[in-house]
């Protein structure tokens, strides 16, 4: 681009910046509240935004943990809050600069809406471990218009075409919705940890990420091992894709795992006992947290050190392999399992979200907000 045509997208940039319109959202005005209808200002579309109307949006645990301001430790919840970062959607608008996408495009974003771009981890395609903090889709600083940045339980959303992603339309749009973050937070790991044929892998939990890992870890040649709290899902983790099913509390089907495994994926949502999985890692094994309970949970270093076993945690993925995940599942035909809902439901999802009651993750039917 020539000097003159730059200086001409800055200035555009800048005359649009506060430019913003009215999105309707449903929102929690406090950790106690329950969400409600309403609206927000999102900003205009710059050159290089696109505008998407979302169709879809999936309902993540970590939208509950936001909502209730449950990860205090780590972070403050803002409010209002606008949770959701599952969103699948039709581009309505593209900016003058926009390449990827033209009006009328399926598209879809996850977790992350922004980025510097500059710093290692951005350069090696690690946005979500950006080392100038990135931007998530909603209880981020939004640099553009202050305050925080507001997610998908709304009717749009705007975005850099940068961190948005191609969607196939050849597979259910709205059990495509969980693939931005269950889908990739289970596949990131399962790929770094390289997990192939002829490994033994656990998967530890059978809600929204579970149900992935337990499809993706078998579409990776693995042999699956189910582990749940809740023996009334043994038929269906057998159909989506496990060998076989231990009830973790039974202390004598944990017990002949035994160090058998070459790696264990833990999707847990609330405190539970990491010990237990961890002496079923065989030499060398590792398992990897990806579940996020607020509480921190007491480690016996024995348990790693005599085995040479790792305890490791993993956070979503990059935009790069965000998008290999969901070429994968075009290739393959892999979508999440849903309960399609309408918004005035979510508070009720909610609810079933902490008895483990999901099959096996809400999608809310954005058509709904309407
Ligand atoms: P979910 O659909 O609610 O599933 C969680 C599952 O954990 C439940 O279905 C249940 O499976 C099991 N579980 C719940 N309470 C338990 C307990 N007290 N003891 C043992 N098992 C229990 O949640 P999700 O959306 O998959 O999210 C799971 C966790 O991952 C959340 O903490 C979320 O914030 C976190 N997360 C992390 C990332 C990341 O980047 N690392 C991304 C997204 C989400 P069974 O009924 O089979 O036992
Ligand atoms: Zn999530
Ligand atoms: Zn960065």
């Amino acid at each position: 681009m020539n000097e003159k045509a730059s200086t001409a997208l800055l200035d555009e940039t800048q005359s649009n910046i506060k430019k913003t319109y009215s999105a309707k959202v449903y929102s929690a005005q406090s950790a106690s509240s329950a969400l409600t209808p309403g609206s927000i200002r999102r900003r205009e579309p710059r050159p290089q935004d696109v505008q998407i109307e979302i169709l879809y949006c999936g309902v993540c645990h970590s939208d509950l943990h936001t909502v209730r301001n449950e990860w205090e430790v780590v972070m403050t919840t803002t409010y209002p809050c606008v949770p959701g970062h599952e969103i699948v959607g039709r581009v309505v608008k593209a900016g003058s600069a926009v390449r990827k996408f033209k009006e009328g495009d399926l598209a879809a974003v996850g977790c992350l809406v922004d980025s510097c771009r500059v710093c290692a981890s951005c350069r090696a395609g690690e946005e979500q471990f950006c080392e100038n903090g990135p931007t998530f889709t909603y209880n981020s600083e939004d640099k553009q218009l202050g305050g925080v940045t507001y997610g998908g339980y709304s009717d749009s959303v705007v975005v850099d075409e940068a961190f948005a992603l191609k969607v196939s339309k050849d597979l259910d749009l709205a059990g495509t919705a969980p693939l931005l973050c269950a889908g990739i937070t289970t596949y990131s790991p399962l790929r770094h940890w390289k997990v192939s044929k002829g490994q033994k892998v656990g998967i530890v939990g059978l809600g929204g990420l579970g149900h992935m890992g337990v499809k993706f870890a078998n579409a990776f040649g693995a042999h699956v091992v189910l582990f749940t709290t809740s023996p009334k899902k043994t038929e269906d983790a057998l159909r989506l894709g496990a060998h076989e099913v231990v009830i973790s509390k039974n202390d004598a089907e944990m017990q002949k795992h035994a160090a058998s495994f070459d790696f264990i994926l833990d999707t847990v949502s609330a405190e539970h006992d990491l010990n237990a999985y961890i002496a079923l890692l065989k030499r060398d094994g590792t398992m990897t947290l990806v579940g996020a309970p607020p509480t921190p949970t007491p480690v016996l270093g024995f348990g790693l050190l005599f085995k040479r076993r790792q305890l490791a945690g993993s956070l979503i993925g990059g935009i790069r392999e965000t998008q290999e995940m969901l070429d994968f599942c075009a290739e393959h035909g892999i979508t999440s399992d849903i309960e399609l809902i309408r918004i005035e439901q979510i508070n009720e999802a909610y609810a079933r979200l902490l008895k483990s009651d999901v099959k096996y993750r809400f999608v809310i039917d954005m058509a709904s907000l309407k």
